[in-house]
């Protein structure tokens, strides 16, 4: 199936300053300078900042300067998350008003905690996410909904959605575009599945906003088209597929890359012999061997 290349494509690189880019972020960041180059389209650059704990402004100050030896020309004003966390309110606040949201109490080691003594006492296995985490473990009680008008008195609480039932309230599956590597606007249709991911968080306690909810705001604020990104989200994709149906928003097309691998098959960026871009300059790589390492060369 074609989409319809209606208006030229915008795509975006959206690196967390949580660690120094890896080859498999370079291999990303440079497909998407590519794909924006050859469909005439723009490339935007995004800076996922929202986990404070994490971020350091010499990963940050790292990003820039690797971007730019790598050759990586994105256009425009760079948006950095942290900035605009009232944006991610507000769409919070106009979700409450769509989805069953709910403040959650349990942190993450009580989750595992309860969910540890279900096991051994049941002998069951506790549902858990694509990325391996349990499910949250309420109580079957309906949840005590928040309504958008108290939002903003949930600050310093976390907030989750109730996913079964949000899934209940859609006319149908959802599902997104997915395009192929070498074609943006040749796309085949794939299954969302929400519930894989039980009652997941939007907004966290310490930050006000989650992953899924500030990159479904940005996407859609940055008018962005095609998200291209590694294969490691692909699954995530389904609850941004949900976000984006709640606020109304137009879905980009997704496209989600292989992960660079190693001899042994296992990630590149997670492998032993797995080095930064910043290790890797200093180590006297040239930028042709890194292009050599991931197999691309910037258009
Ligand atoms: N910030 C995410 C990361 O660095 C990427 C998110 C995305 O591309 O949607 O892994």
């Amino acid at each position: 199936m074609r989409a319809n290349p209606d208006r030229p494509p915008v795509l975006r690189f959206a690196p967390s300053p949580n660690g120094f880019l890896h080859i498999g972020h370079a291999y990303s960041a440079i497909l998407n300078h590519n794909l924006a180059r050859k469909s005439g389209g723009t490339l935007l650059l995004r800076i996922e900042d929202i986990d404070r704990g994490r971020f350091r402004q010499s990963y940050l100050d790292q990003i820039f300067d690797d971007l730019t030896w790598l050759g990586v020309q994105w256009q425009g004003h760079v948006r950095h998350q942290s900035h605009h966390l009232a944006d991610y309110r507000d769409a919070l606040r106009r979700l409450a008003g769509r989805l069953p949201l709910y403040v959650a109490a349990l942190s993450r080691s009580e989750i595992r905690a309860r969910v540890a003594a279900f096991e051994r006492e049941s002998g069951d296995a506790w549902p858990r996410d694509p990325d391996g985490s349990p499910h949250y473990p309420r109580s079957a009680e309906p949840v005590e909904r928040i309504a958008p008008s108290a939002i903003d008195a949930t600050i310093g609480q976390a907030v989750r959605v109730s996913m079964a039932d949000a899934v209940d309230t859609l006319d149908g599956p959802l599902d997104w575009a997915e395009a192929l590597l070498d074609d943006l606007f040749r796309v085949a249709r794939v299954t969302a599945e929400p519930l894989a991911w039980g009652d997941v968080v939007l907004a966290r306690k310490d930050i006000g906003t989650s992953y899924p909810l500030a990159v479904v705001v940005d996407d859609a604020l940055q008018g962005i088209t095609h998200v291209v990104r590694g294969r490691d989200l692909f699954q995530a994709t389904a609850v941004q597929r949900l976000v984006q149906h709640a606020l109304g928003f137009e879905p980009p097309i997704y496209l989600h890359h292989d992960l660079l691998l190693d001899e042994s098959g296992r990630k590149l960026s997670k492998s032993a012999g797995s080095r930064s871009i910043k290790m890797l300059r200093e180590s006297g790589l040239s930028r042709q061997d890194v292009y050599s390492l991931i197999g691309l060369d910037p258009v």
